[in-house]
């Protein structure tokens, strides 16, 4: 399925041979702009380029809008502040698309967006065919993320706003990057207005027809399954790739407990660093059978093929102490959760889980190895993070001696505080 509008139709028709008999019109972007004026606040925040402007900020707006009108944002004054795409449903009434001057929201517009954000990412390693290309406001595109697993395009959609645009953002795609499939996928958010989805759904294919075999990419050599309609975020965790790879370069001969493993990314890349046992523990089922599929798609590797991996399923705050009450120990302790905080009334709680298991992780870790702690809330910056695994190392008397402090990789940008979540701790203990 395609979609688009109907005037774009007969153009893309000609265009490409991929379009499908059947796919929803959707109405383009209404012509009438919503003119808004803002607090003092806001404006200083979208002078300094703050993508958000929420629904409190907003002083008067000129008429009621529909998702996706774009939105004129004017100073006091009446000078142009900012433009961008107008969402009922959501707090962040407007994501601004454009700052300073006036411009034309159009097929070219997002093109330009796109190839910058090519560019961004053109240092990223060599066989390596799975990355986010669009990483949200980062790259201009708020609410609007975009991954490539080698030829499937993932493209993920926060605001329904963004649906009206949809066919002016993939007009030119194929002129920026090589693929043969589009799957959608739509946040919780943006699957409770069906009525503004034009028959859009999430996970179906809306370019390409449908790949029933499993989805391989390449990752610093290494080849990943991914399932992009129910896997987690678009199917793998893009983000964690230059840890994984800094976990290799680490692990030559040891053991290795790799807990919240998922689909076993971090368990591989181990691995190929030599690691002579890889335990992965995670709470799906059907996410370590994908890890053990993993493991056989790099059975080409002489060190992924010696290397023994077992899988346990479970509740990883139940397995460890049960692992501690048998004694046992491991070289490396790699424990890289699903974000705990995802409001701020929940961040005290979340501290203290994290702490929780930095204590079980180095009561399983023997005394010299390494310790891998990641945290992917935003709720939570670096600084707070990093002083709750040191104080919960103290407690266990297991002061720790840092490696590095890492943040994001190259192709998860960051412009804007609150986009940033990723922070993980390589430390000796
Ligand atoms: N480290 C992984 C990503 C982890 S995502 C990677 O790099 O690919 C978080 C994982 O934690 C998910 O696979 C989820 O199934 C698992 N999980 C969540 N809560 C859990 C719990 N209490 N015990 C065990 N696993 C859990």
């Amino acid at each position: 399925m395609l979609l688009l509008t109907a005037t774009l139709h007969a153009t893309l028709a000609a265009m490409t041979d991929h379009i499908l008999e059947s796919f929803p019109i959707i109405p383009p972007v209404g012509l009438k702009r919503i003119a808004m004026r803002v607090t003092k606040q806001a404006e200083r925040a979208l002078g300094r380029g703050h993508p958000w402007l929420f629904d409190q900020a907003i002083l008067n707006q000129s008429h009621e809008g529909n998702p996706g009108d774009l939105a004129v944002v004017f100073d006091s004054r009446g000078k142009f502040l900012a433009i961008g795409l107008f969402d009922p449903f959501s707090p962040i009434r407007v994501r601004i698309l454009a700052y300073k001057k006036p411009v034309q929201i159009d097929s070219q517009f997002y093109k330009r967006n796109f190839l910058k954000a090519v560019k961004i990412r053109s240092s990223l390693p060599p066989n390596t065919t799975g990355y986010r290309l669009v990483h949200g406001a980062n790259d201009n595109f708020p609410g609007f993320v975009m991954d490539i697993y080698d030829r499937t395009l993932v493209i993920k959609l926060y605001s329904v706003a963004w649906v009206p645009h949809l066919s002016d953002v993939l007009v030119h795609l194929n002129q920026v990057v090589a693929y043969d499939q589009i799957v959608l996928r739509l946040s919780r958010e943006v699957q409770k207005h069906p009525g503004n989805l034009f028959g859009l759904q999430d996970g179906i294919y809306i370019h390409g027809t449908k790949v029933d075999s499993p989805i391989l990419f390449k990752e610093n050599e290494l080849i990943f399954e991914v399932d992009p309609i129910s896997g987690h975020k678009t199917g793998f965790y893009l983000d964690q790739r230059d840890n994984r790879e800094l976990v290799s370069t680490l692990c030559a001969g040891h053991s290795v407990l790799n807990t919240f493993a998922y689909t076993g990314g971090f368990s591989v890349y181990a691995a190929k660093g030599g690691a002579r046992k890889v335990t992965g523990v995670d709470i799906s089922r059907p996410a370590l059978e994908a890890a053990e599929r993993n493991f056989k798609h790099n059975r080409g590797n002489e060190k992924v093929r010696a290397c023994i991996h077992e899988t346990y399923s479970g509740n990883i705050f139940k397995v460890l102490p049960e692992f501690i009450k048998q004694g046992l120990k491991f070289d490396m302790v790699i424990i890289d959760p699903p974000s705990f905080a995802k409001r701020r009334s929940q961040v005290d709680k979340a501290i203290k889980a994290y702490q929780r298991l930095t204590r079980l992780g180095l009561m399983s870790l023997r005394s010299g190895g390494i310790l891998v702690q990641a945290s992917c809330s935003s709720q939570i910056d670096p600084e707070t993070f990093f002083a709750a695994v040191h104080k919960a190392a103290a407690v266990e008397n297991r002061p720790l001696h840092e490696i590095c402090r890492t943040a994001h990789p190259l192709d998860h940008p960051i412009t804007f505080k609150e986009s940033s979540y990723l922070k993980c701790l390589f430390a000796v203990a």
